[in-house]
């Protein structure tokens, strides 16, 4: 597989790049895209880079009827002396074969997927915009493409890489959300897909969402599956809670997605000498907490957002407002360092990020 050299079919026509205000985010698609077939019995063939275009699907193809497919999300980032940067790229590629684990999808080789990436980028390094706090989204994703209404794994694939500039997430900094708990549906259960990045988890978290939205809250937190009293997450991030001194996170659970920013969090936070535990949270703690006065911070961590400050909880009738709706020290801190890493304005002593260089081909 590493030894397959990656085709390169470059676009004759490049569309006009978007200025930063018009960016938002996962709307704008860059000039080309990186693709791979999977064959039963050839394996993962065929990679290539090519102008980004529509595909062309048979209706029967299974990934349209039972959605076997999974994806990732991870972001490349312009330093100030023009470098090209990758926050734990690894990470990312390593579950995704997880996720095919879970989804019987046949594994990438993690190299290669890695090296494609690079390519891409590398091609497109003129649309990753520069402003404070924008990036390019990568979104990689596989779906299953054998035409085949019986119920099975695909004996087909397609493994694809797109690229999205997005914007600031925050436009006047990072600033706290108000979050919903959600006490009448749930996101997963251990032994679901719920540690899979794979699309039915997303569709069937739309209901909560919207009735969320409908009553002005940004997010839901979501409880465990079984007896809906354990936190689990909070929209599409993992989440923390500072408790008396105590950076309390829900342990992996085997419901939980385990986020490469989760795992940030608790590195820095270790390294800083602050107590981060990994445990089963009750929301009942986290009222018992509230009504001591000794809920301190809360925030979700994820990709998009890096850290999203919680600024209020509503559990059934009861309104929690915490460190009185503005962003805690932890959060400032965790937030101006990580996206200092990312952005390469700040010492990376763990290593994180990976440097796409320019390909010769490429330019
Ligand atoms: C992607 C995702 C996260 C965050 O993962 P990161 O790797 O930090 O971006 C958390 N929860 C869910 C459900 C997710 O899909």
């Amino acid at each position: 597989m590493k030894e397959q050299t990656i085709q390169l079919n470059l676009s004759p026509e490049r569309k006009p790049k978007p200025q930063s205000e018009e960016l938002g985010f996962g709307k704008i698609f860059t000039d080309h895209m990186f693709i791979m077939d999977y064959t039963e019995g050839q394996g993962w063939h065929d990679p290539r880079i090519v102008p980004y275009q529509p595909i062309s699907l048979d209706p029967a193809c299974m990934i349209f009827h039972y959605g076997q497919t999974v994806f990732e999300g991870l972001k490349a980032y312009l330093t100030e002396d023009n470098r090209v940067l990758l926050f734990r790229p690894q990470k990312n590629f390593e579950r995704l074969n997880r996720s095919n684990e879970r989804l019987c999808i046949p594994p990438v080789d993690e190299e290669f997927a890695l090296e494609a990436l690079k390519q891409l980028i590398s091609v497109e390094k003129d649309w990753i915009p520069n402003a404070e706090g924008t990036s390019l989204y990568i979104r990689p994703f596989i779906i299953s493409t054998e035409p085949f209404l019986g119920v099975a794994p695909s004996s087909r694939y397609k493994f694809m890489i797109i690229l999205s500039p997005v914007g600031a997430y925050y436009k006047e900094g990072i600033h706290p959300v108000k979050i919903l708990v959600e006490s009448e549906f749930v996101r997963a259960v251990a032994g679901g897909t719920g540690e899979a990045k794979t699309a039915g988890n997303y569709a069937s978290s739309l209901k909560a969402q919207e009735i969320a939205d409908g009553k002005g809250y940004t997010q839901v937190l979501w409880l465990d599956g079984l007896e809906k009293k354990y936190i689990e997450e909070v929209g599409s991030m993992n989440v923390f809670f500072k408790i008396n001194g105590e950076i309390v996170t829900p342990a992996l659970n085997g419901s939980i997605l385990e986020g490469v920013t989760r795992n940030s969090v608790i590195e820095l936070l270790k390294s800083w000498d602050l107590p981060v535990t990994e445990r089963r949270l009750a929301m009942e703690e986290i009222r018992e907490a509230y009504k001591s006065g000794q809920l301190e911070e809360a925030f979700g961590t994820g990709t998009a957002a890096v850290i999203s400050p919680i600024g209020e909880l509503l559990w059934n009738d009861e309104k929690m407002i915490i460190n009185e709706g503005t962003t805690g020290p932890i959060a400032k801190k965790l937030y101006s360092t990580i996206t200092g890493i990312q952005n390469g304005k700040e010492q990376d002593p763990f290593n994180w990020t990976v440097e796409v260089e320019q390909y010769a081909a490429t330019k």
